[in-house]
């Protein structure tokens, strides 16, 4: 028997490769809350808006693996697209000086000045063509972008970006996890740009030999021997950038537990599991008090929650896990009558170094269009604490949201309706070392013969394509 450690998009999706892989029988899946979905999870205004607590969109680069999950779904009918030409995909914002800045979207728009840098954007092939190499095994980002780019795009382009995908700190966040090719190109060549010459090179040449695959380079080349489905296609045809879900992403868990259920798969809620112990032929779990058995287990858990399991039998492994940090995130759905937006846009980003609480702001009705105007305000973050102490009020929260808003939108009407959370730890840091912590996790399970599999954003990724494809990986590692 598998048992399966969690019921949020990663979990279930374990659930969904195991029931697809005829090595694996009798799956169950135990998930701690009452409820299916993790961090995904929507609410409806009195309006009937939709109000996302956590993911909204998915991205379509590095997401074949997810496309297809979503076609064997059969949610086709409920994808709602942006395309590289909508005002959304061009118009992605900065809020810095008191002022909204638009990222330069145009080949034209990387050799103008712009307000956000002091140089434009071209110069920086000269910048880091000359900038010297450090050998390293890793760094921060900021300070990776700050020695070949300069210190401006560090701090206005990168760091707001780091916020938008972590909601974390680009001064602690690895770049040779994060932004591994371009760290690669600098270690091999000695600058970002050498590097990125010498790879158009590479595939050029790779084309010339193997004529027979010229053409069918993969543009959401996630997992190049999966075969594209319908949907791949489509979106690669029409130039999709992000995709959602009419009426809430929730729905893309609760269908995927459908269709586990309906074959075979056991989901219970309500049952936390409180420890593992891994003996020479079975595991041993304690969940909500109780002993029960089997022979593997996926943990779909947050880093630091597994360590909690695995402290007594396990202390090098646990305090490995528990080194992974995660962040809390303050989100705040706002919903105004009127189109209260300055442009239609994803939204905008706010650079750390405003030091204003607010991580940034979705114009979720730019991107799912509806009859009012809805907004996401993400708060916290690396700096939760620091702005908001250990145990804000959610009006705290709510009032804050409103005041910044309304300042920076000009906006002079009143939400007619609104939600608040506190995502308590919601996101892991993928902190200056990551590559090698993981590495040593796992090193340890496989010296150790433990069955137990890892997957969730703990690992290879936040994103949800990152998940659900750490999920596939996970069932691969378990049957092994
Ligand atoms: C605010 C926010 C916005 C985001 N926006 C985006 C976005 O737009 N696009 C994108 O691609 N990604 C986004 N992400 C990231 C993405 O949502 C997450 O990485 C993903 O949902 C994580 O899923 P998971 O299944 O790995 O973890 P979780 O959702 O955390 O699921 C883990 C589950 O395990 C359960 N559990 C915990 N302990 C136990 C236990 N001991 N026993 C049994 N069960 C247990 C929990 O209750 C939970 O249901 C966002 C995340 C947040 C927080």
């Amino acid at each position: 028997m598998t048992v399966i450690l969690g019921g949020g998009i990663s979990g279930l999706s374990a659930a969904y490769y195991a029931v697809n892989d005829a090595r694996l029988s009798s799956i169950i899946l135990l998930e701690a809350s009452n409820r299916l979905g993790g961090w995904i999870r929507n609410r409806s205004s009195p309006s009937g808006a939709i109000f996302e607590q956590g993911p909204r969109t998915v991205r379509v680069l590095g997401g074949k693996n997810t496309l297809n999950l979503v076609e064997d779904l059969q949610l086709n009918d409920k994808l709602i697209h942006i395309d590289l030409y909508h005002p959304v995909a061009k118009n992605r914002l900065i809020y810095m000086d008191e002022a909204l800045h638009r990222l330069p979207n145009s080949l034209k728009g990387i050799f103008k000045t712009t307000s956000l840098l002091d140089r434009p954007l071209i110069n920086r092939i000269w910048t880091d063509l000359r900038a010297p190499k450090v050998s390293n095994e890793d760094e921060s980002i900021h300070s990776f972008v700050q020695r070949r780019l300069g210190q401006d795009i560090a701090d206005n382009l990168i760091s707001p970006m780091i916020c938008g995908i972590c909601a974390g700190d680009a001064r602690e966040i690895s770049v040779n996890f994060l932004l591994k090719s371009l760290f690669e190109a600098e270690q091999k060549h000695g600058s970002i740009v050498k590097g990125m010459v010498a790879k158009k090179l590479k595939a050029f040449f790779a084309k010339s030999e193997n004529k027979d695959n010229a053409g069918k380079e993969d543009k959401v080349n996630d997992e190049p021997t999966t075969k594209p489905s319908t949907l791949v296609r489509r979106a690669e045809n029409e130039k999709w950038v992000v995709w959602g879900l009419q009426g809430g992403l929730e729905q893309l868990p609760q269908t995927l537990a459908d269709y586990v259920k309906s074959r075979g798969v056991t989901i219970q809620t309500e049952k936390k599991c409180e420890k593992l112990t891994f003996k020479s032929d079975r595991v041993e779990l304690l969940v909500n008090g109780d002993l029960q058995e089997c022979s593997r287990v996926i943990s779909s858990l947050c880093a630091k929650d597994l360590a909690e399991l695995l402290r007594e039998q396990h202390p090098k492994l646990s305090t490995e896990l528990k080194a992974i940090p995660t962040v809390t995130v303050g989100v705040v759905n706002l919903e105004f009558q009127n189109n209260v937006l300055p442009l239609q846009a994803f939204g905008f980003l706010v650079p750390p170094k405003e030091n204003l609480p607010l991580l940034g702001v979705l114009f979720d009705s730019c991107i799912f269009p509806g009859s009012s105007t809805v907004m996401t305000v993400m708060m916290g973050g690396a700096w939760f604490e620091k702005y908001f102490g250990s145990n804000p009020s959610e009006e705290q929260l709510l009032t804050t949201a409103i005041n910044h808003i309304k300042n920076i939108l000009v906006i002079e009407e009143e939400p007619v309706a609104y939600n608040v959370a506190i995502l308590r730890d919601c996101i892991p840091q993928h902190v200056v070392g990551h590559n090698a912590r993981v590495k040593r996790i796992h090193d340890y399970i496989s010296a150790h013969h433990i069955p137990l599999a890892l997957c969730g954003s703990s690992y290879e990724g936040v994103g949800l394509n990152d998940v659900i494809l750490s999920a596939k990986q996970a069932v691969r590692d378990v049957v092994k």
